[in-house]
């Protein structure tokens, strides 16, 4: 509780606003001026790209000159012997063509080689710009996506839409009965996998060539533990492997893993209302109408339990059970797709860790909080294991806490500028609570966020689509960095007439971007999560009202917290997580050196944070960050603009 009532909090963000909003706009026109200047003149512009480029001196690398620091970098990813190497620069600084090139050295070195890419436009992206160029030189890049891409193309396609709008293969629902798999596809039951399935016959002539170092996959997550998951033998582990954002990597399959310990953690909560009773467990299933959390509770206990070990003894108890008459194909379904799912992740833990007995105590429950929290390095090593796979190449903008190298290299982005401008410390007792009462109050939310959009982000919004152009504000995100703020922005943007806007919940970012770009939307709502892998690049100007940190109510942050058992140490990771997907987000609108985008950052929270990791923890901050950054310092009432170097800063 901060003491203050939400009046107090609202004049005081009004007041900021009064006083940041005009040097703000200022600054942004200065910037935008400049730019347009150096747009406009040619031999500038030659001048400032010939100062940041060198020739390139590698002759698989795709261009005739290279940014200076990428043919350093291709020598160091190939000629280092750690067992991790992280490569780490900005976004739009060519980071896929210094890891394509290294991997074509490494693959003429008989080293098999494979590219994980977490995004399926990523993937998409990487083998269209580059398979061609390194085809030609005796490395084709091959795609191995989703079975739904595969099966969209038979003339039968067995698709379904999930409760998220997604295209699924209907086989994801498959079950087990005598030793066989099935599924069903309206009404229909068939064999899995189908006859006609091209997902396996273009899987195997890509492995097959992988493995003779003919060729060089490029795999989502999924693809990987899927062909991880069939390797008996040590030759089908790459030699080398690449993970391209390596983030959102991470992020995926710890998450898979955290997703069972939120619910197990529920389950501990609740271990004493449940009951043991095979029957009220099926009562308790047969009940609802869709699988509530209470019923994955049930479903996990009984599977603790020993109870209801396989899908098929589920669907025998069910028959067995007074009123099976009532029971659905369709809840039979949701079952044996939420066993398989359990089972699944379980299979999968153990594939990636291959630490059985911590795995199965996580299972049960007794130690919750174990694997998800590895520290990177030890977590590469596990997933990709020793001693077969001898480099780990990571990618990202941010680099982790790492015990082995780091390659970066910096290349300047003159017009790329992030404003840090504190309005208001959006934390969830200031925007939700009404501190004086401590419930959650819901105009309490909208009176800050309100101000802080009517006051502050449209008037600049529109300013920078004057700039633009524009009879109207440009388009623009707004990072609320945590998925509740949604909602109250949903109230925000209708109470000021804003009626085309966004807000991204879940399903695919990089499609509700698209829409946004392409249907002329105002405004779009991107939550916590968005920084890693949407492709922002066409937006010029964009907020982000709030540090993305993570909840601090959910279970699996409490377990986390609780597992720490030490303040610091989890305050220091909790600050970290959150700095570096604000830091992501900033990299995200700025694809080319020459390219006019700026990002303002509306949280006072920021600075305390940025500070506090500064202090301890210098390295952690990429210098293409530090480079963008400019504060403001009140000084005589007035606001002069500093860079984080300490210098005035000027344009
Ligand atoms: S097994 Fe059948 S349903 Fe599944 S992806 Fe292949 S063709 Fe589609």
């Amino acid at each position: 509780m901060n003491g203050k009532t939400v009046d107090e909090i609202v004049s005081e963000v009004k007041k900021n606003c009064a006083l940041f909003y005009p040097e703000v706009a200022s600054l942004i026109r200065r910037i935008y001026y400049k730019h347009k200047e150096f747009e406009s003149d040619q031999k500038t512009k030659n001048d400032f790209m010939s100062r940041i480029s060198e020739p390139s001196k590698h002759p698989d690398f795709p261009f005739s000159t290279a940014y200076i620091g990428q043919n350093a970098a291709i020598d160091e990813l190939v000629n280092s012997t750690d067992p991790i190497i992280t490569l780490c620069s900005s976004t739009g600084t060519g980071k896929t063509p210094v890891y394509l090139t290294a991997l074509k050295k490494c693959l003429d070195m008989g080293m098999r080689c494979l590219v994980i890419a977490p995004r399926k436009d990523l993937q998409g992206q990487l083998v269209r710009e580059y398979c061609e160029h390194f085809a030609k030189r005796g490395m084709p890049l091959y795609e191995v996506m989703r079975r739904e891409e595969y099966c969209k193309e038979l003339p039968n396609p067995r698709l379904e839409v999930d409760a998220r709008g997604n295209k699924i293969a209907a086989c994801r629902a498959r079950y087990k009965r005598k030793g066989k798999w099935f599924f069903e596809y309206k009404g229909v039951e068939y064999e899995y996998p189908c006859e006609d399935c091209p997902f396996d016959e273009h899987k195997s002539k890509v492995l097959d060539k992988y493995r003779r170092c003919k060729a060089v996959p490029v795999l989502n997550p999924g693809n990987y533990y899927y062909i991880y998951n069939e390797i008996e033998d040590e030759k089908l582990y790459p030699d080398v492997v690449v993970v391209d954002e390596a983030d959102v990597f991470y992020n995926m399959v710890t998450q898979s893993v955290t997703i069972r310990q939120h619910i197990l953690e529920i389950v501990l909560e609740h271990h004493n209302e449940l009951t043991s009773e095979q029957n009220e467990v099926l009562d308790k299933l047969l009940e609802n109408k869709t699988l509530s959390q209470d019923d994955i509770i049930c479903l996990l206990k009984a599977v603790a339990d020993g109870l209801l070990l396989k899908a098929e003894s589920v669907e025998k108890e069910l028959e067995m059970a007074e009123g099976a008459v009532k029971f659905s194909k369709e809840k039979l379904r949701e079952l044996n797709s939420l066993l398989d799912e359990l089972y699944s992740n379980r299979r999968r833990v153990l594939k990636f860790t291959k630490w059985p007995d911590r795995i199965f105590h996580y299972w049960e429950g007794k130690n919750v909080v174990v694997e998800a929290y590895l520290e990177s390095d030890e977590f590469f090593k596990k997933v990709f294991p020793e001693p077969y796979v001898k480099k780990r190449i990571i990618i990202s903008a941010t680099a982790p806490k790492t015990n082995y190298k780091i390659v970066s290299y910096n290349v300047e982005f003159p017009f790329a500028k992030v404003i840090s401008v504190p309005i208001a410390k959006f934390t969830y007792t200031n925007v939700f609570k009404n501190p004086i009462s401590f419930e959650e109050d819901p105009k309490q939310a909208e009176a800050i966020l309100d101000t802080t959009f009517k006051d502050f982000i449209h008037p600049l919004s529109l300013e920078v689509g004057k700039l633009f152009g524009y009879d109207t504000n440009i388009p623009t995100p707004v990072f609320t960095g945590a998925l509740n703020f949604n909602d109250k922005m949903d109230v925000v943007f209708r109470k000021n007439g804003i009626k085309k806007y966004l807000i991204h919940r879940e399903g695919n970012l990089n499609e509700i971007i698209k829409k946004f770009l392409t249907m002329e939307y105002d405004y779009i709502a991107l939550a916590r999560g968005a920084e890693h892998g949407g492709n922002w690049y066409q937006f010029p100007f964009m907020t982000i009202l709030r540090m993305p940190f993570r909840d601090i109510t959910t279970p699996r942050e409490k377990a986390f917290r609780k597992f720490l058992g030490n303040e610091d140490v989890w305050r220091e990771n909790y600050e970290w997580d959150a700095l570096s997907c604000l830091i992501q987000a900033c990299g995200r609108n700025a694809r080319h050196p020459t390219s006019f985008a700026v990002s303002v950052i509306l949280d006072k929270k920021f600075n305390q944070v940025y500070e506090n990791i500064k202090a301890k923890n210098p390295s952690l901050i990429p210098e293409w960050f530090r480079k963008r950054l400019i504060f403001p310092r009140v000084e005589n009432s007035k606001v002069v603009w500093y860079d984080d170097y300490g210098r005035p800063f000027t344009i």
